[in-house]
């Protein structure tokens, strides 16, 4: 059972590294990557506790990334974490977040939401502050109802409290994985509001900037989207990818490990380019 996307506290997952890695192993999970958003701060406990649960860790990152104007999710798995290039650009990401935080912050303010920076710290284990931090805060608050709703009234695009992405550009982002050794693969295509068109010329640019895989199976994908991605993924010849992008168990529908299988003619890629052993 191979999960390749998974978040923890490290970045806006509910679980710790070790618990993460923990669970994972009880629900025979044999191979796990770690891929928290533009942070890579969690790999060292999720290494120990793999080493202690007989399980596979490979050291991963989602990151953000920008691409025809909108924000895309860039996976880069079994990356060397300490390569000082990413080191470097992870900082200069954590500063852009600290800065996004406030300004998103102070827009929530302008509609009568107090506090929301220290709410949304709370809600954070460490200094890297994203939108579902904001989320819970604001739910926790009476803002919204659940998590669906929060972003869809307050965090998205053409909402009061949405702040535009400043993220490295998506050649930087492949480049940046490949130096870091690393595999790069774009998260869950099918999440990004692309027409058919559009998507097919984000896996043409892909292509032309050596990426090394799109995620197929994603338990943020339904089976249909799934489907459709292993088509592009045949189309293009780029290898298959699979994780359930599990954040913690407060989302009960997304479980570690569960995926659907994959399009028995994709190449899964740990059959290609990823070294899993
Ligand atoms: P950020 O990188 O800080 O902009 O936050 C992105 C994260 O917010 C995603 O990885 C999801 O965990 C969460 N997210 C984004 N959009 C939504 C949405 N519409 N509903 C629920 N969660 C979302
Ligand atoms: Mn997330
Ligand atoms: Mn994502
Ligand atoms: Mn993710």
């Amino acid at each position: 059972m191979i999960d390749l996307h998974t978040h923890s506290t490290a970045s806006d997952g509910t679980l710790s590294p070790a618990d993460l890695v923990l669970q994972a192993s009880k629900a025979g999970v044999t191979a796990l990557a770690l891929t928290d958003h533009d942070c890579v701060a969690g790999i060292a406990e999720a290494q120990l506790a793999a080493d202690k649960n007989d399980i596979k860790l490979i050291p991963g990152i989602e990151l953000s990334v920008m691409w025809s104007g909108r924000t895309l999710h860039l996976l880069g798995l079994n990356i060397d974490t300490s390569n000082s290039d990413l080191t470097i650009a992870l900082q200069k990401v954590l500063d852009f977040r600290r800065w996004r935080a406030k300004e998103i912050a102070r827009k929530l303010e302008d509609i009568g939401v107090e506090n929301a920076l220290d709410g949304a710290r709370k809600m954070a284990r460490t200094d890297l502050i994203g939108r579902s931090h904001f989320a819970r805060h604001l739910v926790e608050q009476g803002h919204a109802k659940d998590f669906r709703q929060v972003f869809k009234r307050f965090l998205v695009k053409g909402k009061p409290g949405h702040v535009r992405g400043e993220w490295m550009s998506l050649e930087a982002g492949i480049n940046l994985i490949h130096q870091s050794s690393g595999v790069a693969v774009l998260a869950h295509p099918a999440r990004y509001n692309l027409s058919r068109t559009k998507l097919r010329s984000l896996f043409k640019e892909l292509k032309t900037l050596g990426a090394d895989g799109i995620e197929v199976v994603s338990g943020c994908h339904s089976k249909d989207e799934n489907q459709t991605m292993a088509q592009h993924a045949l189309d293009f010849g780029f290898p298959a990818s699979q994780g359930s992008d599990y954040h913690g168990p407060d989302k009960p529908w997304v479980q570690l490990g569960r995926l659907p299988p994959m399009h028995y003619r994709c190449t899964p890629i740990w059959e290609a380019g990823l070294k899993i052993s």
